[in-house]
């Protein structure tokens, strides 16, 4: 079998990766002509890391990376109101690599040249929309730089991995409605600092509502002081956003008054944001859940597949998690037909309900309780707020809808 995908991040190199460990072909198609490495943080809990670490990959992320030690949730006083340990630090037989997108992509990326082959991954290669017939998928392209057309790629079958704005998507549901705004507008990213708290640290603090702030080293010993560079992105509510780009940049006058006391004993927040060199501002947004992917020998994962708020670290994992199950069904189903029907059985639900539960209740629903039932005022006793019963339920809650049978 041949198989095509469109778009060379981490799904769609996840999926190369795993198809290759089956014995499966793969060609790589991305729209980049120079793929670099773009965007700031990005999280792997230890239901995707799985995937990763059983490709042999643990050690080289972890060398670009941090494994994740603890969630740690504040009030925007500094008051601490939950903490838990995470991925290995919790027993996980995988941990959480917390890491910057780029550098999951490059470990990615050159893992998938050097098993798959190099001349497998076609970078420049900006797909226009495909066809397919009883044997065959076809994808059609356009040089990215030249915009000349180039020669069509056919495959046994075509998987959409172009994220948010997929083509493929598009395609196969072009009366999708526009994506919904969450009512959130965020600011990301990275500088250099100190170490603080255990050193591998998530923090989520303060609510949407006034400002919330989401903190996490993803690179160690970045300068001649050994500090880390530290990723951060601030949530705030609001009207006013712009259509998403991840490469849009951001102004620190349209937020940063929203955490200007944010002087913790452990971090002086204010500080860490204008030090950063480059920030980015992107609206948060979802979509309404597709009722169906595939159609015959196309069908979608990732982002293309599911885009989901980035409020429980899922959007890369659950890509992983989609390739994984891919493979598995075309490992298994001689009819590809049949292998994309049984992928999207398995995962359109599952995934569906990510979604819905990144609207209503990820992890930071624990800061909505607590910021909803204090009146925003600092408190004198957590118990006679919310118990520590009702916070782990909010976290396990997550972990089981996004984990499923992973959850442990
Ligand atoms: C530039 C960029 C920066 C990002 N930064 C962050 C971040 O800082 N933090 C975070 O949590 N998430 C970030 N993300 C999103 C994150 O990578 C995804 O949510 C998640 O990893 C799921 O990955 P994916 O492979 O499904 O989609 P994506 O990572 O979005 O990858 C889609 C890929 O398809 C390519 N593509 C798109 N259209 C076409 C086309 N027509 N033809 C060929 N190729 C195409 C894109 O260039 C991209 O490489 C970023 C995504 C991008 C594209």
């Amino acid at each position: 079998m041949d198989v095509v995908i469109i778009g060379g991040s981490i799904g769609g190199l996840t999926l190369g990766l795993l198809l290759h460990e089956a014995g499966i072909a793969s060609r790589i198609y991305e729209s980049t002509p120079d793929i670099k490495p773009l965007g700031v943080g990005i999280n792997i809990l230890p239901h995707a890391a799985k995937e990763l670490c059983e490709l042999g990959l643990e050690d080289e992320l972890a060398r670009f990376g941090l494994l994740t030690r603890e969630a740690v949730f504040y009030n925007r006083y500094g008051q601490l109101i939950y903490s838990e340990p995470l991925g290995r630090y919790a027993g996980n037989a995988y941990p959480q690599f917390s890491i910057h997108r780029g550098d999951l992509q490059r470990v990615l990326l050159e893992a998938y040249r050097r098993r798959a082959g190099a001349d497998r991954v076609l970078a420049g290669w900006r797909c226009t929309g495909f066809d397919q017939d009883g044997a065959n998928a076809t994808a059609y392209f356009r040089d990215t730089l030249s915009g000349a057309e180039l020669e069509p790629q056919r495959g046994e079958i075509l998987i959409g991995c172009d994220g948010l704005h997929s083509v493929i998507r598009k395609q196969l549901h072009p009366d999708e409605g526009a994506p919904l705004y969450s009512g959130v507008n965020m600011w990301r990213g990275v500088a250099p600092w100190t170490a603080f708290l255990s050193g591998a640290s998530m923090v989520r603090a303060g609510w949407h509502q006034g400002g919330k702030m989401v903190i996490y080293p993803i690179r160690e010993n970045v300068d001649a002081r050994g500090r880390q560079l530290v990723n951060w992105v601030a949530e705030i509510a609001t009207p006013k956003h712009k259509a998403r780009d991840w490469n849009r940049p951001g102004e620190l006058a349209d937020f940063i008054d929203a955490f200007a006391g944010w002087h913790f004993a452990w971090l002086d927040v204010p500080a860490l944001i204008r030090s950063t060199e480059k920030i980015l501002e992107f609206p948060m947004i979802d979509q309404e859940p597709l009722p169906w992917w595939s159609r015959q020998r196309v069908t979608l994962l990732g982002d293309a597949a599911h885009p989901m708020y980035p409020r429980g670290s899922n959007g890369a994992g659950q890509a992983i998690v989609d390739a994984r199950t891919l493979t598995d069904a075309l490992a298994k189903h001689r009819d590809p037909v049949e292998a994309l029907k049984a992928y999207e059985l398995e995962r359109l639900e599952a995934t569906s309900n990510i979604v819905r539960m990144n609207r209503r209740n990820p992890p930071d629903a624990i800061l909505r309780e607590v910021f909803v039932r204090t009146g925003d005022k600092p408190f004198d006793n957590l118990d006679e707020v919310i118990t520590l019963d009702e916070l782990q339920a909010i976290s396990d809650g997550y972990k089981r809808v996004t984990a499923g049978s992973r959850f442990v």
